[in-house]
């Protein structure tokens, strides 16, 4: 496991990396050359939040080897803690950065989560957009507690050298944190939605949304049933300034 030395920015008692693309790419990197699993996480404000009554989230996003600020939420907690961010990585957009790495290198990609059905074809588009690019083997994300360690045990012998989860947080990165000795990938990443994205179930938000940090605006209109977890941003906003 590789430990960064990438400025921090301390947002209520999680350190998130002030990376980017660059710096994330050249870390990712490390990762491969070096022994253990490393973890890259992106904690969007609601997973900060849950972290606060989760010991297993928390230390979890205390050693990943990557902290990677992804939610528009992030960027503004850290303007009100003048220490502004220098620039927002999506975890989708830094999936891409791998997927182009991972074929020009030959490192085997692994790709766990979502619908059945999701991550086949997504494996179909990301294998024609990166060709060379090797993804070892697939499997949604819908089983049981007890079916678990067989299924890290059936990833295992697929050689991954790194997982990609898409199960939501925080049950992707616990999978991992769970099973990794099992699994024995260089690095995993937990990508929430991002397989639904490449297979076309979902769609990413168009480029106004992006440009303006309104993906959660736009997530909102598709799902409207997210209303409940998107509560978590304006408690988390005031939270942030209460403790600044
Ligand atoms: N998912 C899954 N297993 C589950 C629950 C969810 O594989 O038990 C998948 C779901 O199909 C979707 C992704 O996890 O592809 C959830 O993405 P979302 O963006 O909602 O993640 P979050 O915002 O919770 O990180």
């Amino acid at each position: 496991m590789s430990t960064n030395t990438l400025p921090k920015l301390n947002i209520l008692g999680i350190d998130v990396d002030k990376v980017n693309r660059a710096e994330a790419i050249r870390a990712f990197r490390g990762f491969m050359e070096t022994g253990g699993t490393d973890m890259i996480v992106t904690p969007n404000p609601e997973i900060i939040m849950s972290a606060g009554k989760d010991a297993e989230l928390r230390g979890i996003l205390e050693n990943a080897s990557l902290v990677i600020p992804d939610g528009i939420g992030l960027v503004y907690a850290s303007r009100i803690l003048k220490d502004p961010l220098e620039e927002r990585l999506t975890g989708v957009d830094f999936l891409s950065d791998i997927l182009e790495m991972a074929a020009k290198e030959g490192w085997r990609v692994y790709l766990l989560g979502a619908k059945p059905g999701v991550a086949e074809a997504a494996k179909a588009k990301m294998e024609a957009v990166y060709p060379g690019l090797v993804i070892c083997g697939t499997h949604d994300g819908y089983f049981k507690a007890e079916e678990e360690d067989e299924l890290a045990k059936a990833i295992a012998e697929t050689k991954p050298d790194f997982l990609c989860v898409a199960m939501g947080s925080p049950k992707q990165e616990k999978f991992v944190e769970r099973h990794k000795d099992v699994l024995r990938v260089k690095a995993a990443m937990g990508v929430g939605g991002s397989l639904d994205v490449w297979a076309g179930t979902a769609k990413r938000a168009p480029e106004f949304y992006q440009k303006h940090g309104l993906e959660w605006l736009y997530r909102l209109i598709q799902e409207p049933s997210r209303i409940g977890r998107m509560m978590a941003l304006p408690k988390f906003m005031l939270k942030v300034i209460f403790t600044k």
